[in-house]
């Protein structure tokens, strides 16, 4: 019989009843360090209290309201990201999924308007992780996430990661965009290039093609910057933002130029729930925290000791650890062993990580991690890979 929630998830045995700060409870009352944050969500970690307060002070006001009528808990967001940002205007979805959604069709509009009707494709990149919508697993275009799932929808170029030479081939007179994350996530924690960040910004500039950057998982301060992009000095025309967004409440969001967006008219696209006053309550107050240049820095300086301990625990266990890679506080431990088992030994000792595909466990903690956890993350993180490989030394 089947299971009465739908099995699609491969779930760990794991069950937590409340959190602390970088800290998970079980149910047996057992605390794990949580270098995940449900997927780089809790940015804030679990339970903080301007988080906890603007949800429960708005909780008592006013839940939902149709985006039939004026939401000043939207719209105060809204600024607040268009100020920080490239974007002169920001739609509120609920997911990141939704927000590529928004991002694709914003292109092809973009493109209709202009009276070019058959720009419709998108360029897109191996390993990439847009969502699981029609449109984000045909944008990722993988086959674990396709198959099965046909008729795909069309319109989606698939080229190698980050191969430059292959969009200079590859744009044509039907390419609306090229969409990418400037640190691969799903795929194994891979940075692309400034460099190539830039090559690909120019090769829009050159073709009007719009740039459209994913930075669901690598935005709102995982970097160390507000948002990836920032690093290389260039900006995007739309970016989808989700995740980390909301610190865990539920909230996506598309940010794009007043040009690219310029075909979104009213009624042209719409939502039930995103923007909904709690959800943007909760998103303000993490702009509060996130959007603070000493918050950032303070991210690029655990950032760096993390990174720093993480060499050492690899020279402590180079037969359980390859590299480590990535950017900011989104680090990725390249493994030897298959990483589904360090993930498993991290649960004995209490440490939470995730898997990533290259054999990849991405370490995704909240940004305000202290230094002491930092420290109780690696003596966790080396105990569970000596339960991997006892021969190695202790650290
Ligand atoms: C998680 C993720 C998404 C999808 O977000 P959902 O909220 O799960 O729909 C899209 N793009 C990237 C880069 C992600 O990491």
């Amino acid at each position: 019989m089947i299971a009465s929630v739908l099995p699609t998830y491969s779930r760990a045995p794991l069950q937590f009843v409340k959190g602390e700060g970088s800290w998970l409870i079980e149910a047996d009352g057992r605390r794990f360090l949580d270098l995940g944050a449900g997927i780089a969500v809790n940015v804030l970690g679990h339970a903080h209290p301007d988080l906890v307060q603007a949800l429960t002070d708005q909780a008592q006001k006013l839940w939902h309201v149709s985006n039939l009528y004026q939401i000043p808990q939207q719209q105060e967001l809204a600024d607040k990201l268009v100020a920080a940002t490239f974007a002169d205007t920001v739609f509120f979805t609920n997911s990141g999924t939704e927000a590529c959604e928004l991002a694709v069709k914003m292109a092809r509009k973009y493109w209709y308007d202009k009276g070019q009707p058959d720009r419709t494709d998108i360029i897109t990149f191996a390993g990439s992780f847009h969502g699981r919508s029609s449109a984000g697993i045909a944008a990722a275009g993988s086959e674990k996430m396709i198959k099965g799932f046909g008729p795909l929808l069309p319109g989606f170029v698939h080229l190698p990661w980050g191969d430059i030479e292959a969009v200079k081939d590859a744009i044509t007179d039907t390419t609306a965009a090229i969409l990418i994350e400037p640190v691969q996530g799903e795929g194994g924690i891979r940075p692309l290039p400034d460099a190539d960040l830039k090559a690909l910004r120019a090769l829009c500039d050159e073709t009007g093609t719009l740039l459209i950057l994913d930075e669901v998982q690598c935005g709102m301060g995982r970097t160390g910057r507000l948002f990836a992009h920032e690093w290389a000095g260039v900006t995007p025309d739309i970016m989808m933002v989700a995740k980390g967004i909301g610190g865990g409440f539920p909230l996506g969001a598309v940010l794009a130029t007043e040009n690219a967006a310029s075909g979104m008219t009213a009624g042209t696209h719409g939502s039930t729930y995103g923007g909904n006053p709690l959800a943007c309550a909760v998103g303000s107050a993490v702009m509060n925290h996130v959007n603070d240049p000493a918050f950032l820095d303070d991210v690029n300086r655990k950032a760096g000791l993390l990174r720093q301990k993480l060499e050492g625990l690899i020279a402590s266990h180079p037969d359980v650890f390859e590299e480590v890679r990535g950017s900011g506080l989104m680090l990725g431990l390249k493994c030897k062993c298959p990483n589904a088992d360090m993930v498993a030994a991290g649960y004995t000792a209490c440490v939470i990580t995730v898997p990533a595909a290259d054999n990849v466990i991405r370490l995704l903690p909240p940004l305000n991690i202290t230094e002491d956890d930092i420290a109780e993350a690696i003596i966790r993180l080396d105990a569970a890979a000596s339960t991997l490989n006892p021969k190695s030394a202790s650290f």
